[in-house]
């Protein structure tokens, strides 16, 4: 069930949407102006945002703008009135994902209102599997694949796996990779770090001609390809 945020000062028009969507299965929140928006922005995680455009304290295109500083994903939908059709322009550059002019249809919003979570979830659904050349980590359901092979990975072997497909082309310090993998400092006395790289490397290279972890004298470690 979709956790909606509707920003929206007039009562009617906000009374009649959370009516509807509620009837549809959704769950909301509202809000009056952009104050308490943000208020209650940050507090809760919402699946997607309804935005009117005319608010009492602030301009929704601005309010669109200022959310958009600390939250790039969430969907925000834009309500405009139709004498105000230059804010569909201006609320899509302030980082709307869609907008719908008042007066609208129940279901026109309904459908609006799906297809942005579709969206979403394709957008998700991407990023949560990372590449690196023939590399592959879904960090959904851990899984590895080297050319489409599974690769068994422990817990740690995989967190650090994952640390390096997130900062590919990148030296990472052992002292960075203690703190990322292991929570702990660095401790000189030890070479648990390049027993751990050791490990993963023969996992993800063995049978392949290309390695992809490289050693740096002196600095660390770098998931790269080498030319
Ligand atoms: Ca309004």
């Amino acid at each position: 069930m979709a956790n909606i945020c509707l920003v929206e000062d007039e009562q009617k028009v906000s009374a009649f949407i959370c009516r509807g969507l509620e009837e549809n299965g959704y769950k909301l929140q509202t809000a009056k102006d952009g104050a308490s928006a943000k208020a209650l922005l940050q507090k809760t995680e919402f699946d997607l945002i309804i935005m009117d455009v005319m608010l009492p304290d602030i301009n929704g295109i601005e309010l669109c703008r200022q959310v958009r500083f600390t939250d790039t994903k969430t969907p925000i939908l834009m309500l405009t009135a139709l004498d105000q059709i230059q804010n569909k322009v201006s609320g899509l550059k302030a980082g709307a994902d869609d907008y719908l002019v008042k007066p609208f249809h129940f279901i026109e919003l309904l459908a609006r209102i799906e297809a942005l979570l579709r969206r979403q979830k394709v957008t998700e659904a991407v990023e949560h599997v990372l590449t690196f050349d023939d590399l592959k980590l879904d960090t959904w359901s851990n899984i590895a694949e080297r050319a489409g092979h599974q690769i068994s990975l422990t817990a740690k072997e995989y967190t650090l796996l994952e640390l390096f497909m997130r900062h590919p082309n990148k030296v990472l310090s052992r002292e960075y990779i203690a703190e990322q993998v292991w929570n702990i400092g660095f401790d000189t006395g030890t070479n648990f770090i390049d027993v751990y790289v050791n490990y993963l490397r023969k996992k993800i290279e063995k049978g392949f001609k290309n390695k992809l972890i490289h050693t740096v004298i002196g600095m660390g470690y770098i998931l790269k390809i080498e030319k």
